[in-house]
C-alpha cells in the first residue's frame, strides 16, 4: 500500500502509539514514523525494538516537518504536550490523539494549536492491560472501531485522510461529537473498569479472611474482573478525573439497578432475577454478532469451572 502521510510523529511510545507504529510499518502507510516518548528508558526500548524509523529526545523535535502528529500520552498529560508543540508544528498538519475521553482532550489541546493546523481528536475502542513500549502489536486495531470526533469546522480532507489512515489500520471508522462519546464510553468502558477495580479491591479485603481461595477459585468468574483491573493505573485515573460527570451519571444509574437487584434478592423475587439475566444474555450475544468478541465458550479458554 502507498503511504497515506509522509512524516508520522508519535508522541508517547506506549501500548496505542507502538500497536499504530507496527501497523503502519506493516503496511508502508508513512513515509517515516518518528517517536518520542518522556523517559530515557522508554526511548531506548523503541529504538532497541524498532519500532520507529527514528526515535528523537524531545517533541518538538518529534514533530518537525510532521504531516500527522498523534499524542497518545495519559489524557492528563495532553494540555503540556500540545503546549510544547504547538509553536512547532508545520501549516497544513493534522493533530490528532488516542485519549479515551474526548471533551477534556479538546479543552487542553485546542487552545495551543496554531491556525491552519487540522485538530481531529480520534479514540480507538481497541486495548489490552498491557502498557509500555514493548506491549503494542500491529493487530491491535483489527475489527475494532476508531472513533473520530467531528463537527461543522473539521476540515473534509483531512478527515478523508485520518480515517483511511484508520482503516488501512484494520479498523471501522465513525465520527461522532465530544459530549456522545464521553457518555457512550461512560457506558461501555469507564463505568465497567470502576466496578471491576471495586470487585477486586473487595476481594482483595476477603482474602485476608479466606485465605488464597479468591486465587484458587478465580476461574469461577473473579479472574475476569483481574484482566480489567489490571490496566493501567495513570491511564485510569485520568481517565475518571477528566469524564468525571458522564461516569457520575452511569454509576448512579448502576448504582441504583444494584439496589433493586439487591432488593431481589432478599425478597426472593426469582422472576425478577431471571427476566434481568436473560435481557442481559442477549447482550452479549449480540456482540459475539457484532464480530467483537469470540462465540467459544470461556473466551477459548477451555473448561469452565464453576
Ligand atoms: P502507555 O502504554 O502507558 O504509554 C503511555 C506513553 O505516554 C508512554 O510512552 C509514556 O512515556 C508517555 N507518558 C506518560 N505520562 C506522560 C507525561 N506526563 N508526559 C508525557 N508523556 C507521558 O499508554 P497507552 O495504553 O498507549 O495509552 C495512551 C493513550 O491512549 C491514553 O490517553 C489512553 O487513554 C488511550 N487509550 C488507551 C487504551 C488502552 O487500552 N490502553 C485504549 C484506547 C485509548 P514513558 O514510557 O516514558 O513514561
Amino acid at each position: 500500500m502507498s503511504a497515506i502521510y509522509n512524516r508520522v510523529a508519535l508522541i508517547g511510545l506506549g501500548l496505542i502509539a507502538g500497536s499504530m507504529a507496527l501497523a503502519m510499518r506493516r503496511d508502508g502507510l508513512a513515509g517515516e514514523i518518528v517517536g518520542t516518548a518522556r523517559s530515557a528508558e522508554t526511548r531506548a526500548v523503541a529504538e532497541e525494538i524498532g519500532l520507529c524509523d527514528r526515535v528523537v529526545g524531545t517533541t518538538a523535535e518529534a514533530v518537525q516537518g510532521a504531516d500527522l502528529v498523534v499524542l497518545a500520552v495519559p489524557v492528563g498529560a495532553m494540555a503540556a504536550v500540545a503546549a510544547e508543540i504547538g509553536p512547532h508544528l508545520k501549516t497544513g498538519a493534522t493533530v490528532t490523539d488516542v485519549g479515551s475521553v474526548k471533551r477534556h482532550v479538546i479543552h487542553s489541546v485546542a487552545p495551543h494549536l496554531p491556525a491552519g493546523v487540522h485538530f481531529i481528536p480520534g479514540h480507538p475502542v481497541a486495548g489490552t492491560e498491557q502498557s509500555g513500549p514493548r506491549s503494542g502489536f500491529a493487530e491491535l486495531f483489527q475489527n475494532r472501531w476508531t472513533l473520530l470526533i467531528v463537527d461543522d469546522g473539521s476540515d473534509a480532507q483531512a478527515v478523508a485522510r485520518l480515517t483511511a489512515l484508520w482503516q488501512a489500520m484494520g479498523a471501522n471508522v465513525d465520527t461522532m461529537d465530544a459530549g456522545h462519546h464521553d457518555l457512550a464510553l461512560a457506558v461501555t468502558s469507564h463505568a465497567p473498569h470502576l466496578i471491576a477495580y471495586t470487585m477486586v479491591g473487595v476481594a482483595d479485603d476477603m482474602q485476608r479472611v479466606t485465605d488464597d481461595e479468591v486465587i484458587k477459585y478465580s476461574a469461577a468468574g473473579f479472574r475476569d474482573f483481574t484482566r480489567i483491573a489490571a490496566s493501567d493505573p495513570t491511564m485510569w485515573r485520568d481517565v475518571f478525573l477528566t469524564n468525571k460527570d458522564a461516569t457520575l451519571e452511569i454509576l448512579g444509574r448502576f448504582t441504583e439497578e444494584l439496589f433493586a437487584l439487591q432488593r431481589a434478592i432478599r425478597t426472593g423475587d426469582g422472576d425478577r432475577l431471571f427476566d434481568y439475566f436473560t435481557r442481559t444474555r442477549a447482550i452479549r450475544r449480540g456482540i459475539i454478532e457484532a464480530g467483537q468478541d469470540t462465540d467459544a465458550p470461556n473466551f477459548g479458554r477451555g473448561a469452565v469451572k464453576e
